[in-house]
């Protein structure tokens, strides 16, 4: 089945939301496609219209009422069969989409490093462990320890804590004049110092470690404890759940599959979020980390500018750069350390789809020698975890994306080829 719209975005994340408000609000026909089962994508887990940020209910309640707006969730785009065309499979079909402008979305990741103990059950992502909390996973009374790097880290505290969690505490990588230089470069944004504040009350009494990151994660058949590097000590903490991340990384695959250039590890965009493939514009997490509110700004220009409406997208690019320089501070105060490049020894397994060592790993060069020799990035994830793991820890960079860029059902594909030569 063939659909066309003016604008298709894929997200429906702040980004993919405010993108798609904009170009609605002018009158094209806009499509809107997100593999989650409701809209919000990470933050707004759970349904925009269940959120207390007031940004995320208009936009929900605009959207909803709009007649040229349709959401397609639980639905995955999986390759572009022809140029200006999208094969998306839906729970029960495979659709193609045809579009005058595309807006890619697509979000963030957490980044995850190796560590030993860290493919014991027990041990997951921070946001990982958050998404699991929102999504009913019980972690009332458990002990649970938050680690890893940035601002995220305690959003998940403060939800896993609204959750009845235990926080035995949060141990951060940045050291502490770092954070005392962010924590002050806050009054740059009010808003930001005050959720930072909101926070810091949600999560009072609950103990914060800067300067710190896990060594090893401990246990038999599930974890018991973590040790910690404090500062120039080590300290062991016993704990049910570690939930650790070092922060974001960009979902690149859909735009590299286009053919849109990188800039480092963001897709490459202009003033007005345009790629550098025609008519495909990036926004949010996908260009550059930066938070939601940066999210909501580069939405809102994508979706002007993808509506043809250039001044008034160059006019909303004034509220975009406050939280380019927002985004700057984050990057630079929450780099991973060096140290972190170390904690894995030789039977710590790095590609956790196919277990891979990094005893087996250091013996190559190159994630492409590594991958022919050792299947490391073959399984299901595709190289999203140990891909971005493996730049950490050696430097590599995955090479081109496959088609397709998530995992299909094969009846989607036939269907495809079906259509395709009908
Ligand atoms: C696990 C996690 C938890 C987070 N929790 C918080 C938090 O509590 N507080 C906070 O301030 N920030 C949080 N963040 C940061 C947050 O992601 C950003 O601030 C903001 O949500 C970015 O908006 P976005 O629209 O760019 O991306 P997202 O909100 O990530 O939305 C992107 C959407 O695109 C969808 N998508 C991706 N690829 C495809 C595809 N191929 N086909 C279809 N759909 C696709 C995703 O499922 C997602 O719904 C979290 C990030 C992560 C990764």
């Amino acid at each position: 089945m063939m659909h066309d719209f003016d604008v298709l975005v894929i997200g429906a994340g702040p980004a993919g939301l405010a993108a798609a408000h904009a170009a609605a609000a002018h009158g094209m026909r806009v499509g809107v496609v997100d593999d989650n089962p409701l809209a919000g994508g990470q933050i707004w887990r759970g349904g925009p219209e269940q959120q207390r940020d007031a940004r995320a209910q208009t936009l929900w309640s605009d959207l909803r009422a709009a007649a040229n707006v349709r959401f397609m969730q639980r639905s995955r785009v999986l390759y572009a069969p022809a140029p200006k065309q999208l094969l998306v499979q839906t729970p029960d079909a495979a659709l193609t989409l045809r579009y005058g402008r595309l807006i890619i979305a697509t979000g963030a990741r957490e980044l995850l490093l190796p560590f030993p103990g860290w493919t014991l059950p027990g041990v997951t992502g921070a946001g990982g462990l958050q998404a699991l909390a929102k999504g009913g996973y019980p972690v009332d009374g458990k002990r649970v320890l938050v680690a890893g790097s940035g601002p995220l880290l305690l959003a998940v505290a403060a939800t896993l804590r609204e959750r009845g969690a235990q926080l035995v505490g949060i141990a951060e990588q940045a050291p502490l004049w770092r954070l005392a230089r962010f924590g002050f470069s806050l009054l740059a944004t009010p808003s930001k110092l005050a959720q930072s504040l909101r926070l810091a009350r949600q999560l009072s009494g609950v103990p914060y470690f800067a300067n710190s990151f896990v060594l090893a994660a401990h246990g038999d058949d599930a974890l018991r404890s973590v040790r910690l590097r404090r500062g120039a000590k080590t300290a062991t903490i016993a704990c049910d759940l570690l939930a650790c991340g070092y922060g974001l990384l960009p979902n690149v695959e859909l735009a590299l599959a286009l053919g849109c250039a990188l800039d480092g590890l963001s897709v490459r965009v202009d003033e007005l979020q345009r790629c550098s493939v025609d008519d495909v514009f990036c926004a949010g997490e996908g260009s550059g980390i930066g938070g939601v509110d940066l999210a909501l700004a580069e939405g809102r220009v994508a979706g002007l500018a993808a509506a043809g409406l250039s001044t008034l997208a160059l006019a909303a690019v004034k509220h975009r750069q406050r939280w380019r320089g927002f985004a700057g501070r984050l990057a630079y105060t929450f780099a991973p350390r060096a140290e972190l490049r170390a904690l894995a020894d030789d039977d710590t397994i790095v590609c956790r789809c196919e277990d891979v060592t990094h005893g087996e790993l250091r013996q190559h060069d190159s994630w492409r020698g590594a991958k022919l020799q050792t299947r490391c990035g073959m399984g299901p994830c595709q190289g999203r975890i140990c891909g971005a793991a493996t730049g950490v820890l050696y430097g590599w960079r995955p090479d081109a994306v496959r088609m397709p860029i998530v995992p299909a059902r094969a009846g989607s594909i036939a269907a495809a080829c079906d259509h395709t030569t009908v």
